[in-house]
């Protein structure tokens, strides 16, 4: 262990010696830095000019006012776009880039390759008429307070004049769609008329604009309602005789899982992981729900089926929770708790200067409860990171205990340190640190979701709240993430009926009924998203055994979580792949 120390100072010396003369480093590549950082510069300007519409949902505002009509001009203008990208990053070496440009390299070309795909394999611009829904552009542009109201109004008004012709474009795209996906279009398009009739109608009232503009406002608006009335009614009507089955299939799904997830293993490999999890999680849950039987049952008889022993168990301890009054500020208390554990323990480096904000959750956010992070955007540097908690104020006696049962006493814990501390928030504040446009716009949902379960486990393992029902209520939560997985998986590529996917969530992830009906109806207009938590957990959990095994006791914990984290939002296997790389160039 000692030798590997004692190369790797020679070698930092060595390398930083050579950093001034260039002569002696004729293999390494020429600095490709300075030129790609311009190249990235001049993606990112064009890639909002190609995307309006997602550029302002990550707050760049210039082009507010277009909206694209999607049709086969449009996609062809993609194409070229594609092409012309994947063309300019043929002209980097590799090898010449720092390790943040190399991650930036890949997730752009990932980007560009998906985007092609999509409009050449996957084609769901034919089979998912959801994908067509002008309504939430609409209503950022109204919720906004980057710009005044009158110039947003404007932007809404020029943004309007497209609506009716990016209608007729999906009508023509549209071929034999899903049933599913179908229903969602009209629900969400109906849902979202309101934006035209009644938000714009009270924007209006505040703004500056004389009759004669309203009027001609308000008329654009109407044309605007009948068109996406109009499309609902076709839809509606519609001969769909050979209906395509929701079910992605397995081609299909393996390869949007590759774009999407970007992960070291295939769908089918992760697949076959979960399964093996479910089934050793299964094994803890009962040794632990037969060890408390006694200690909550009161001794009574037990069960012979295993599955509603550990349901039962579940079920007595959830009712340990907070009062509704207290929700808040018991997630406000938890906040610095978590912080000294984490500093006894020696897990992380916490900035203290960058404090995270626990707010009640503000109102349109729509009363959903629970708890999220809300994160500045990629143009607002300065913006706070806050916690939203939501409140339980007006809610009934019975769906406010049934809440309390889910977030209970133990599941509230492990929640707050998914969405804070150690997990989203923490990874957030390491992002910042090498701010990256790139990242911050693709940014891998995997290794974001797959940080923020990693550190549940983690936290347990080094002896927070250490007791057994701790661990009883972690295995159940981690059973979830696990069964998302079969469950997407299954029934994309597999056929998994209703019956069985319910089945699977209520009798063997211990699920309450509403929640599984809910999942079944996420996972029939959805494809891949769902496994994002937990491949990126297993990859991080797989890659921190696999380093504690080469390193044996030069393995520190706290090196890893930062080393690990210093890379930003890239895949997980990037990250790995440049760690494994920077250790191998020591250790020589
Ligand atoms: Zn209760
Ligand atoms: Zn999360």
């Amino acid at each position: 262990m000692k030798k590997i120390v004692f190369a790797s100072i020679i070698c930092l010396s060595i390398y930083s010696c050579g950093g001034d003369s260039k002569t002696t480093e004729t293999k390494t590549a020429a600095d490709m830095n300075p030129p790609f950082d311009k190249y990235k510069e001049q993606f990112i300007e064009n890639l909002w000019k190609a995307y309006p519409g997602w550029a302002s949902s990550q707050g760049y505002h210039k082009y507010d006012s277009i909206l694209i009509v999607p049709n086969e001009e449009a996609r062809t203008k993609e194409l070229t776009f594609v092409k012309a990208n994947l063309d300019s990053l043929k002209l980097f070496d590799i090898n010449g880039l720092s390790d943040k440009n190399k991650t930036d390299y890949y997730m752009i070309e990932n980007q560009l390759k998906s985007t092609a795909w999509s409009i050449n394999e996957l084609k769901s611009y034919e089979w998912n008429p959801s994908e067509y829904n002008v309504s939430g552009a609409f209503a950022e542009i109204l919720n906004g307070n980057y710009d005044s109201l009158d110039i947003r109004l404007r932007n809404f008004y020029l943004k309007m004049s497209n609506i009716p012709a990016f209608y007729e474009a999906a009508k023509k795209n549209i071929k034999n769609p899903t049933i599913e996906h179908t229903q969602l279009a009209i629900d969400q398009n109906l849902g979202g008329i309101s934006v035209f009739e009644v938000d714009l109608q009270n924007a209006l009232n505040k703004s500056n604009f004389d009759e004669g503009e309203k009027k001609s406002i308000v008329s654009a608006a109407k044309t605007a309602a009948t068109a996406i009335k109009d499309f609902t009614e076709w839809l509606q009507k519609m001969d769909n005789k050979t209906p395509r089955s929701f079910r992605l299939g397995a081609e299909l799904y393996a390869k949007k899982f590759e774009f999407d997830i970007q992960s070291g293993y295939s769908a089918a490999e992760i697949y076959e992981k979960a399964l093996s999890r479910k089934k050793e999680l299964h094994e803890k849950m009962f040794e632990l729900a037969n060890k408390l039987w006694d200690k909550h049952l009161n001794k009574a008889d037990k069960p012979a089926d295993k599955l509603s022993l550990i349901k039962q168990v579940i079920n007595k301890i959830s009712e340990k929770h907070v009062k509704p009054e207290e929700f808040q500020t018991a997630i406000e208390k938890q906040m610095p708790v978590l912080i000294d554990f984490i500093k006894q323990k020696d897990l992380i480096y916490i900035d203290p200067s960058k404090p995270l904000v626990v707010r009640k959750e503000p109102d349109y956010m729509a009363g959903v409860a629970g708890a999220s992070i809300s994160a500045p955007g990629p143009y607002d540097k300065n913006g706070n990171t806050y916690y939203n908690v939501g409140s339980l104020a007006g809610w009934d006696k019975d769906r406010a205990e049934s809440y309390l049962r889910e977030y209970n006493y133990y599941i509230l814990q492990i929640l707050n340190i998914h969405e804070a501390i150690p997990g989203h928030y923490t990874q957030l504040v390491y992002s910042n640190q090498s701010p990256s446009l790139i990242k911050a716009i693709f940014g891998n949902g995997a290794m974001i979701e797959g940080w923020a379960v990693y550190t549940e486990r983690m936290m347990l393992e080094n002896g927070y709240e250490n007791s057994d029902e701790m661990w009883l209520m972690y295995y159940k939560w981690n059973l979830r993430t696990t069964c998302n997985t079969i469950l997407d998986y299954s029934v994309h590529t597999k056929e998994m009926s209703k019956e069985q996917a319910l089945n699977l969530l209520t009798n063997e992830a211990f699920q309450q009924k509403a929640e599984a009906e809910g999942k079944w109806r996420r996972v029939s207009v959805t494809q891949v998203q769902l496994c994002s938590y937990f491949t990126g957990y297993t990859e991080i959990y797989d890659f921190r055994e696999e380093l504690k095994k080469q390193m044996g006791d030069q393995f520190k914990l706290k090196e890893f979580h930062e080393k690990f984290l210093s890379y930003g939002s890239a895949p997980v296997m990037y990250i790995k792949e440049l760690m494994l790389a920077e250790m191998n160039k020591k250790s020589k």
